[in-house]
């Protein structure tokens, strides 16, 4: 066995992720010192990250469709989608701002889902090309997944600093709900994969 192969499952080992004993992998799955659930592989991972990045993927829709925030002025106003404010953002000169909603609100959750997608279908096809990148990319998408929660922030802090001034009202919409639910999904997909299954199944340790 290369180095390289060299993993705690396939010398038959399995590290406790409450009390960081390792012990040999039995049938009843408990670590003989804490008595926790032990498991070398995340559970169902596969099946838990398909099934919570779907449900991203379908919730996207109905987060872009319906209104994120309705701004009322003067007596007026008409609800706004997220794509339709990053427009009228763009049209009030507000270029930096803009730019913050449309990373955080459409390239990242897409970004995620595609690439969640293609991690999935890389291990189910037991790829064995591009193994660091793909580990890189899930780092990144990790690392960036906490940003696309901006945009709820910032609904929240326009509503604030308008509700100072009497002018006008901004009040949130039914997308901000749906858009809410992507980002918590997306979180809980890239928390759900398992990143050593990329190394699994090029080495074919099942
Ligand atoms: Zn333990």
């Amino acid at each position: 066995m290369a180095v390289a192969d060299l993993t705690a499952k396939a010398c038959g080992l399995v590290h406790c992720h409450a009390c960081a004993l390792i012990s040999r992998i039995q049938d009843d799955h408990a670590c003989p010192r804490c008595g926790a659930a032990l498991h070398s592989r995340k559970p169902f991972s596969l099946q838990r990250t398909w099934a919570l990045t779907l449900g991203a993927a379908v919730l996207y829709v109905p987060a872009n469709v319906f209104p994120i925030m309705t701004v009322v002025r003067m007596g007026q106003g008409e609800p706004k989608t997220i794509l339709a404010g990053v427009a009228s953002l763009i049209d009030a000169g507000m270029w930096p701002l803009a730019m913050i909603v449309f990373i955080a609100s459409v390239v990242v959750p897409i970004g995620k889902i595609i690439f969640l997608i293609y991690l999935l279908v890389s291990v189910q096809r037991r790829s064995k090309t591009y193994l660091g990148e793909r580990m890189v990319l899930y780092r990144l998408m990790e690392y960036f997944g906490h940003w696309s929660m901006v945009d709820i922030f910032l609904v929240t802090l326009l509503a604030a600093l308008v509700k100072m001034g009497t002018l006008a009202t901004i009040e949130p919409g039914v997308g901000v709900s749906f858009f809410g639910a992507v980002v918590v999904l997306t979180l809980f997909a890239a928390r759900a994969f398992d990143p050593r299954l990329i190394w699994d199944s090029a080495n074919d340790h099942r």
